[in-house]
């Protein structure tokens, strides 16, 4: 890690917290350069590697998350939400598709996690995903949403 200030190669790691997410880890750092001594943090998180999402097509590809990560960012436009935020959404959804402990996941169970996180996370961003994401014979599930959306 190089220091952002300074641009040295080496620097020591002051202290390591597990955040409250508990699979995110928090590392104060300092340059080791006397002269510099820039302090800052980094942030480690799970990464899911070796994952297969199986399309609808039955075509396979591998888990992408920048993918995911533009899918939401689309559904969540204009709506009020830091990208700290939405990062811990991400963090949310790929906790619960490593939680299936599968190596390859039908499309359409990572949709339904998504679906589920952005339900309790933005009603109008789950709205807009599902009308994206969710297949024909599920329109009758979707107006529902709608109709009781509309309620509220
Ligand atoms: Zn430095």
């Amino acid at each position: 890690m190089k220091c952002p200030a300074c641009n040295n190669e080496s620097t020591r790691v002051l202290d390591s917290r597990v955040a409250s997410d508990g699979v995110t880890v928090r590392r104060r750092r300092e340059c080791s350069k006397k002269k510099c001594g820039f302090r800052f943090s980094t942030i480690e998180e799970i990464e899911i590697l070796d994952l297969t999402i199986i399309k609808r097509n039955d075509r396979k590809e591998s888990y992408n998350k920048e993918k995911l990560k533009s899918g939401i960012k689309k559904a969540l436009e204009k709506r009020p939400h830091g990208d700290e935020e939405i990062a811990q959404l991400i963090r949310d959804i790929e906790m619960d598709l490593q939680k299936t402990r599968k190596n390859e996941v039908d499309s359409s169970v990572l949709g339904d996690i998504v679906m589920k996180h952005l339900k309790k996370f933005d009603k109008v961003a789950y709205i807009r995903y599902a009308s994206v994401y969710r297949s024909f014979e599920d329109v009758k599930t979707f107006e529902k949403e709608l109709r009781s959306l509309k309620k509220k």
